[in-house]
């Protein structure tokens, strides 16, 4: 299909962010530089939510001529791995960004450390004998003050050389960290001496065993901002109370001091964030796989059908904002209609197909009949599909008995199939055993052919169909939410999953300009919704996915 047009551009809107960015500029707080970072833990594979920060910090640099690095926040060596290196690259680069640096905080360990070393000898920072637990009694309550650690006034000298060899492995894991020296009578939790370094042994997937001593996030966050010569470090909201001590390393180390702000994380109805949870539908086979199309992951949703654009106008719609709230799912889904209306190839696909035989349709005949490529681009041009004797069309689109305002094929009514003829439901052929209606029985109009003269007839309705000796088999994977509810969350959120998120259809059939379709290529099936070529598909094997319904179909039922 054609990628290159982009149809759903992502006009900068201004937020309270690029507000911060504009005043930066006014006042020419970093002579005229806008430098932005991406800052994933290498812990999970990226979701939705990051897809926001991602559109957010790369957006900024993009608009204002500046720069946007991806910084892998690799701190924790216990939970790290190659693999979400790797699909983080893959993910952002998909959604179309290219980063300026592409930097580890594991590149900056010496560096830290000589930070470290510098608060140490300002008498700023101190090595602590407390044990994780002790330190969390120390530290008081929200109301009540904490206590001081009774080492936090070893000398200077004392400091650097237990900090030394905690480095040198002269510890026990656990055994001593490093504290910084501010208040433990501060309002704030995060000022109350924190911890800047533990030790620990376990191998980092980029530094192998070089080090045992580890810089907490906090430590290494800020420092590795101004490092970089960040001018604008974007995070999501529970970071707020941890600006004062991003401003507090900074200040006592007197280095370049980039602009923390925080805005609210994506929350998403029917799906959750929590990289900790989307793991354990993964590893306890609750869905197939970090990019199963039914995850919020970006993966998921690339796999699924989604397309970059479709995700940066979603993250552009939304917009950002200071207060967290649940975003409904179905903004996503009208970003990607809009998308892929514009620029699907349309096919005909029938789902669950009904064969219908047109008696006085020539035998062994069949012709070409002209279909349009896509109705909102002319461009996209025409394409032939084979019309027969023996047709398939939608069980749904028959009804023996139909209801009232039922304008589809029942006995004795006429319907037009698309591109091709009026056809009347003459018969209907029964499974003996089960009175199931097998086959129809039809007549068609020969001076109804579409786009010719005498094809002014009307009909209420038109169908989509597909002719049954050039179809091609294909399985198609319908998804549906994966939470029942909105707002999936507390112990029992494995109850919430909906049983019904995944219905595998193996009979479809569809018309054969299908068959070179490639993996990701995407697709309007006619009346039935957008669809992308599954990474399980094989010629001869075509798998699809069902990325959207054409409308918003949940929202009706839900009214009901
Ligand atoms: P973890 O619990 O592992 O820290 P995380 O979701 O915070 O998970 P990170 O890899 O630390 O993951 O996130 C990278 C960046 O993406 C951070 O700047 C974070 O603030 C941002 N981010 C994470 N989740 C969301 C979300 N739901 N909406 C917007 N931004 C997010
Ligand atoms: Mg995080």
């Amino acid at each position: 299909m054609a990628e290159e047009k982009t149809t759903v551009e992502n006009t900068p809107r201004t937020n309270f962010i690029r507000e911060i960015v504009d005043e930066h500029l006014q006042t020419n707080r970093y002579g005229g530089k806008v430098v932005t970072r991406f800052p994933p833990e290498p812990n999970g594979y990226l979701h939705i939510g990051h897809a926001k920060s991602i559109c957010l910090n790369f957006g900024i640099a993009r608009d204002y001529n500046g720069k946007c690095n991806l910084r892998f926040d690799d701190t924790n060596p216990t939970k790290e791995e190659q693999e979400y290196v790797d699909s983080i690259l893959e993910d952002v680069r998909w959604l179309g960004f290219q980063w300026d640096g592409l930097y580890y905080a594991s590149d900056y360990f010496e560096q830290l450390y000589e930070f470290a070393l510098r608060l140490i000898k300002k008498g700023k920072a101190f090595v602590c004998d407390l044990t994780a637990d002790q330190i969390r009694e120390y530290r008081g309550t929200p109301t009540e003050p904490g206590t001081e650690s009774p080492y936090r006034n070893r000398s200077v000298d004392e400091n650097l050389d237990l900090f030394t060899r905690m480095r040198a492995g002269e510890f026990l894991d656990g055994a001593r960290t490093l504290r910084a020296k501010i208040d433990m009578t501060s309002p704030n939790f995060n000022m109350r001496d924190p911890v800047m370094y533990r030790i620990l042994r376990a191998t980092h997937h980029r530094t192998g065993d070089v080090w045992c001593i580890y810089p907490t996030y906090d430590w290494a966050h800020g420092q590795s901002d101004s490092i970089e010569g960040i001018t604008n470090s974007v995070c999501t909201l529970e970071f707020e109370i941890h600006r004062p001590l991003y401003d507090w390393f900074l200040d006592e180390l007197g280095i370049h001091h980039p602009q923390q702000t925080e805005f609210a994380r994506l929350n998403l109805s029917y799906t959750m964030m929590s990289k900790r949870r989307l793991l354990q539908l993964v590893e306890e086979g609750l869905v197939n796989s970090w990019n199963d199309p039914r995850m919020p992951s970006i993966s998921g949703f690339r796999r699924r059908g989604y397309t970059p654009e479709s995700i940066r106008s979603f993250a552009d719609r939304i917009g950002v904002s200071k207060r967290e709230y649940i975003q409904d799912v179905t903004v996503l889904e009208d970003c990607l209609r809009e998308d892929l209306n514009a620029r699907a190839p349309r096919v005909m696909a029938v789902l669950r197909p009904l064969k219908i035989v047109i008696e006085n349709y020539p035998d062994g005949q069949a012709e070409e009949l002209e279909a349009v490529n896509n109705p909102e681009d002319t461009a996209a041009g025409v394409r032939k599909v084979p019309f027969s004797k023996v047709l398939y069309i939608e069980q749904d689109d028959f009804r023996e008995a139909p209801p009232k305002k039922y304008f589809r094929l029942s006995p004795g009514s006429e319907v037009r199939l698309r591109y091709a003829y009026i056809i009347k439901c003459v018969g209907v052929v029964k499974d003996e055993k089960t009175g199931e209606v097998i086959e129809l029985r039809c007549t068609y109009d020969p001076e109804t052919r579409s786009g010719s003269a005498q094809s002014s007839r009307k009909v209420k309705s038109t169908i989509h169909w597909v002719s049954a000796t050039h179809a091609l088999n294909a399985e198609v994977r319908l998804y549906d939410r994966l939470f029942t509810v909105e707002e999936p969350g507390g112990e029992d959120w494995k109850q919430l999953i909906n049983p019904h998120s995944l219905e595998v259809v193996k009979s479809c059939k569809v018309e054969p300009s299908l068959a070179n379709a490639n993996v990701q290529d995407r697709f309007q099936f006619e009346r039935l919704g957008y669809f992308c070529v599954d990474d399980d598909s094989k010629p001869g094997a075509l798998v699809f996915n069902r990325a959207v319904t054409l409308r918003d179909t949940w929202a009706k039922i839900e009214k009901k």
